[in-house]
This record gives structure tokens, sequence and C-alpha cells, in this order.
């Protein structure tokens, strides 16, 4: 076999950053970490870089960086220590990197998720809000370099391994009827709707099914998740949002299915961890041990489909409304959902007033067409201000 891929984990202290890290130990023959990122958890950073041997190490600011330089070179270790976005940009794009892992949560993924896909490699997308922000500059520049773009949220993953390899030529010429987007519906699906008012980010972020980062958790919990992903869906697989259609079933195994017009239905199965989506992603075309239990389908024993509750879930409609909107409708719903959750987090608001708020955005400001990546730089900031004048507002 040739030489390992090198790979950037950008997000490497997450929860997918570290699932990711854990399939590439597995794989030391096949794999190679180039570069990791970090935000927080510098600490953990350290340990990382001690046992992975990065040729770079990305985290927020000089100060950060002197202090881990010190500590890896006291450690005998080479890695260089590098800073903040532009950092972020180098070790995304390097001419020696051959995958990037996207797993940086949020808007702050976009710059350096955007310059792997510029400079035409290998993207492992989880950070999903880069595509929501900017799908459409996105989709052109992986067209115009020749970047592979291969999904990790595991939904997306399992519509990709449902469908056939030549689906770029469009949904309808491959005879896809419609995308079936699964959802858990989180912990709150059959919490009495009053009760809502009253539940803590404790309770959001005990996902039934998946460990995940606090962001991601919350916006389970509201569906915004499932929103960001039905425009995710559009994008990667040029769909209209008509075409995706949101199911809820409790028990996360199918992750998604892809309905034929000949009435054959498609699905892929599997235990609920991102190793699978990952492992997939990293080997594809080919197949790896992910570390992940066989399915038991017995223990599991039942499927269950139900239809989602829009007044329940109001960030769902609101996300489909983005979708059908277009512009930089998805960006502003990204901005104020961000804002909204860190709120929620911090206690500053309850848990339905994260939806109150993103309607509050998206009904104050206008919808501009994107013709370049300032025009969506601009609608999140202006979405992201108005959100925290809402917040003061409650106050
Ligand atoms: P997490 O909170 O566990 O990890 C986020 C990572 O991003 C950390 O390494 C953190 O240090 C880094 N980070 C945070 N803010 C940053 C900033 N401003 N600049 C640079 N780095 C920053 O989140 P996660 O659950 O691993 O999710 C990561 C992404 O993957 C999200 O976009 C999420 O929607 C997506 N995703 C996650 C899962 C999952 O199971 N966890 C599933 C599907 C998709
Ligand atoms: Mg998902």
């Amino acid at each position: 076999m040739s030489r390992p891929q090198r790979i950037t984990v950008l997000g490497a202290t997450g929860s997918i950053g570290l699932s990711t890290l854990d399939v590439i130990a597995r794989h030391p023959e096949r794999y190679q970490v180039f570069a990791l990122s970090g935000f927080s958890r510098l600490t953990e950073l350290e340990a990382l870089c001690l046992i992975y041997r990065p040729r770079f190490v990305v985290v927020p600011d000089a100060s950060a960086a002197r202090h881990l330089q010190g500590g890896l070179l006291a450690a005998g270790l080479s890695t260089q220590v590098l800073h903040g976005p532009e950092g972020l940009r180098q070790v995304a794009a390097h001419p020696e990197v051959d995958a990037v892992m996207a797993a940086i949560v949020g808007a702050a993924g976009l710059p350096p998720t955007l310059a792997a896909v510029e400079a035409g490699k290998k993207v492992l997308l989880a950070n999903k809000e880069a595509l929501v922000m900017s799908g459409a500059l996105f989709m052109q520049a992986v067209k115009r370099s020749g970047a592979v773009l291969l999904p990790i949220d595991s939904e997306h993953n399992a519509i990709f391994q449902c469908l056939p390899g030549d689906y770029g030529r469009g949904l309808q010429q491959v005879g896809v009827r419609r995308i079936l987007l699964t959802a858990s519906g989180g912990p709150f699906r059959e919490m009495p709707l009053e009760l809502l008012q009253e539940v803590t980010p404790e309770q959001a972020c005990a996902h039934p099914n998946w460990s995940m980062g606090r962001k991601i958790s919350v916006d389970s919990a509201s569906m915004m998740n499932k929103g960001l992903e039905l425009i995710e869906a559009c994008w990667l697989f040029d769909a209209k949002p008509a075409q995706v259609e949101v199911v809820v079933h409790p028990q996360s195994v199918i992750h998604s299915l892809v309905d034929y017009v000949d009435g054959s239905v498609l699905a892929q199965l599997g235990n609920p961890d991102m190793r699978t989506p990952i492992s997939h992603a990293l080997a594809w075309p080919e197949r790896i041990d992910s570390g992940v239990a066989p399915l038991d389908l017995f223990g599991i024993a039942r499927l269950d489909f139900q239809a989602p509750d829009e007044q329940r879930f109001p960030c769902l409609r609101l996300a489909r409304q983005a979708a059908e909107a277009g512009g930089t409708a998805p960006a502003m719903l990204n901005a104020a959902n961000e804002v909204a959750v860190a709120a929620f987090l911090e206690r500053r608001i309850r848990f339905p007033e994260i939806a109150r708020i993103i309607e509050s955005v998206l009904n104050t400001e206008p919808v501009l067409a994107v013709e370049s990546l300032e025009t969506v730089l601009v609608a999140d900031s202006r979405a992201r201000s108005l959100a925290e004048q809402r917040l003061s507002c409650r106050g």
C-alpha cells in the first residue's frame, strides 16, 4: 500500500474530533495525523499532541500558542504551534494534507472548511453550519476545485450510501422520489408542552441516543438540528426542500432513507455511533473497521416512526421557511440560532425563547441574494446583533 494519508482534524478536542482520532488510531498504516486544532480544553489538546505527534497544532491565540509550544518542546516534540483563523486556514489548505475533518462547531468552522475545499482536499464535513451558511458558494467551490466532499452527519452519510454513485446527474435522473431524513425527536419529544418552559441546559444536553457537543445537543432538543440538516441535504444532494421529508424515528437505528420511483426504499442502519460515518468517509470507497459493535436487531426488536410535530418544534418550520427563501435566510437562521442557543446554555433565556428569537430576527431582516462570502458574513453578523438585541430586551 502507498504511504499513510495525512489528516488534519479541525476541532480535535470535540466529540467528532475525538471519535475521528479513535478511528485513526485503529489504522496507523492508513492514516497519520498531520494537524490538530482546539479552542478550549488545551490541556487535553496537549495530551493529544503527545499521542498523535502532529506536524502542526492550532490554538485560539498567541498567548495560548506560546504556552503550548513551551510544553511540547519540554516533552521533546517538534510540533509547530499556530494560532487563530489564519493558523486554521493554513493547516486546512496545506499542500501536504490529503484529507481534512471539518469538526469545528458553528460559523467559526466556515473559513477553514472553505479553505480546504478551495485547496481541492478530501473534506469530511461534520460542520454543517458552514454549508448551511454558504451553501451555494461552498458547492460552487467544490465543483471548481475538484474537492471530494463526504458527509459525516450520520443522516447525510446514510443518504450518500443509499444513492447511486452518479447521483450528481440529478435526483430525478437517477429515479429518486424523496429523501427521508430521520430524526430521534430528542429528549423533549414527549414532554408536556407547558413543561418546555422549565427545561434546563442539562436536560437539553442529555440526548437519549447520541453523545455529542452541547450546541448540537440543544439543536437536537429543539429540532433545529434537523432543520439545519434539511438545508444541508438540499445542498449536498441538489434537492428541493419539498423533496426532503423529516421522519421522527426515536430509536436512531435507521440513519435516513432514499425513496425511489419504483417503490424501492433504501435505508442505512447501524448503532448510533459517529465512528461509523467517520470510518465510511475516511476509507471511502473502501470499508474499514470502526470499532462500532455489530447491530443487534433482536435486542432493538422494533423500529417506530412518527410525523414531526411543528407546534412542539417551531425551529423545524423556521428552517424549512429559510430553506425555501434561500439567499441569506439560512445564514441568518443559523446565526440567530447560535446566539440563542449560547444564551440558553448560559441560562439567560428559557428553551422556548430560542425559536422566538430566531423568528423575530428572520421577520426583521430582508433576505438578500448571495453574491459573495462577504454578503454571507454581513448577514451573519447582522443577525447576531439583532438576536443579541432581542436578548437584552428580555434581559
Ligand atoms: P464539540 O462542541 O464537542 O466540539 C467542537 C470543536 O470545535 C472543539 O474542538 C472546539 O474546541 C472547537 N471550537 C469551538 N469553537 C471554536 C472556535 N470559535 N474556533 C475554533 N474552534 C472552535 O462539537 P461536536 O459535537 O464535535 O460537533 C462538531 C460539529 O460536528 C458541529 O458542527 C456539529 O453540528 C457536527 N456534528 C456533530 C455530531 C456529533 O455526534 N457530535 C453529529 C453530526 C454532526
Ligand atoms: Mg445528524
